[in-house]
């Protein structure tokens, strides 16, 4: 079980109807659109604490969060806090958010309770709803015997988070199994489209770009029939490998940029860059001795520091990697800080992976 299961969730645990608080954004007084979101049934808390909420236990207050529990909800969340110009975003699991401390957030729409599934074997087909949690969406597929999931299972956010961003891992993304999307617009219209007109990218979408203002409510996958014995293996092999090398400790949020930060760091410094190969190879490639022991990489860590000007008070990344983010109560400024310093050192071309959420 990852750290962050166990904790508890309490803004999961909504109660049923609504409370209403007087709750302002930017000036805007959002009694009115609590009151429509009220005639909906959709339920709704105040004044929330993100630290006590959010995957990285991290992050200021959200004013407002509401938690649809059908899509039908979801489409009249969209259409009124449009129609009363209330400022929103929506959010999944919160994996890869770093909501930052001291900051009031205006109104967050959580997708969590939407987690309707449906699958077609004989097809190889699966239709979720957006909350469906990607482990779920893969142990489906794999009890079913459909090909082309299994890559995901370790990643613990939802389908409408995962193709907003193209989430992806051992060969695995859902560029490669989504079929159509439902896309719910401004106005409160649902447009579906073909995974071709997503123009996913390496981590990317027309939804991540801002090109498309959609927010996902439905998802149609289509995998291949495979064999579930092998695809059980695959499962198992890269859940075996996740538990491994990557960070189970502390809250965090996967990785902060995209590709190998040591490869990155590596092409500054010639004795880092040999180092880097070296522990590659021994840890990695021929790792003939203890081969199912953990992976952590304190000891190239500490040599990257001695190598690169990184400086901090409290370690704010894992041991088990530079490219980790660790919540050991760390004020998000130090984050942020050291995010700073180690995109300067890898170069501003790499791409940051994790959304840092500034107030909207
Ligand atoms: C331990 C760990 C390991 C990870 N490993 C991987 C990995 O291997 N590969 C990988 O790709 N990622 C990985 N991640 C990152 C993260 O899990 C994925 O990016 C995931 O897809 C995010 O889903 P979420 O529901 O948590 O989205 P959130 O973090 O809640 O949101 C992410 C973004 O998606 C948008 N969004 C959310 N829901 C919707 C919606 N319904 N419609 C439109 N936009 C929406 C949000 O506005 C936000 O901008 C990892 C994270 C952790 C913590």
């Amino acid at each position: 079980m990852h750290p962050s299961d166990a904790k508890t969730r309490p803004a999961e645990n909504v109660p049923d109807g609504v409370k209403r608080e007087s709750f302002e954004t930017e000036g805007m007084d959002t009694r009115q659109v609590q009151e429509a979101l009220g005639r909906h049934g959709v339920p709704l808390r105040t004044g929330v604490a993100l630290a006590e909420y959010s995957w990285f236990r991290s992050g200021g207050r959200a004013g407002l969060l509401v938690r649809p529990e059908s899509v039908e909800q979801l489409v009249a969340t969209v259409r009124e806090l449009h129609g009363a110009g209330v400022p929103f975003k929506v959010i999944g699991e919160t994996t890869n958010l770093l909501f930052l401390d001291d900051r009031d957030y205006g109104c967050l729409v959580t997708t969590t309770a939407l987690r309707g599934l449906s699958v077609d074997p004989g097809m190889c087909r699966i239709e979720t709803e957006t909350g469906v949690s990607l482990p779920e969406l893969s142990r489906v597929a794999l009890k079913h015997g459909i090909a082309g999931f299994a890559g995901l299972e370790g990643i613990p956010g939802t389908v409408g988070g995962a193709v907003f961003m193209n989430a992806g891992a051992y060969g695995d993304n859902i560029a490669r199994v989504l079929d159509t999307v439902d896309l719910i617009l401004p106005d409160g219209s649902v447009e579906t489209l073909d995974a071709g007109a997503m123009n996913f990218e390496y981590r990317n979408s027309i939804l991540k770009t801002g090109a498309h203002p959609g927010i996902v409510a439905r998802a149609r996958f289509k995998g291949k029939p495979g064999d579930q014995k092998r695809l059980y293996r695959r499962m198992e092999t890269a859940h075996a490998n996740r538990h491994r090398a990557y960070e189970y400790m502390y809250p965090n949020l996967g990785s902060i940029f995209s590709g190998s930060v040591y490869r990155s760091l590596g092409r500054n410094d010639r004795v880092f860059r040999i180092a880097a190969a070296m522990f590659y190879f021994f840890n990695y490639r021929f790792r003939f001795y203890r081969r199912e022991t953990p992976i952590n990489r304190k000891w190239l860590n500490d040599l990257a520091l001695k190598r690169f000007p990184i400086k901090f008070t409290n370690q704010p990344f894992s041991d088990k990697s530079l490219n980790v983010l660790v919540n050991n109560g760390h004020h998000t400024d130090e984050l942020l800080d050291y995010i700073r310093q180690l995109h300067e050192l890898i170069g501003k071309d790499v791409p940051i992976e994790n959304e840092i959420v500034e107030p909207f």
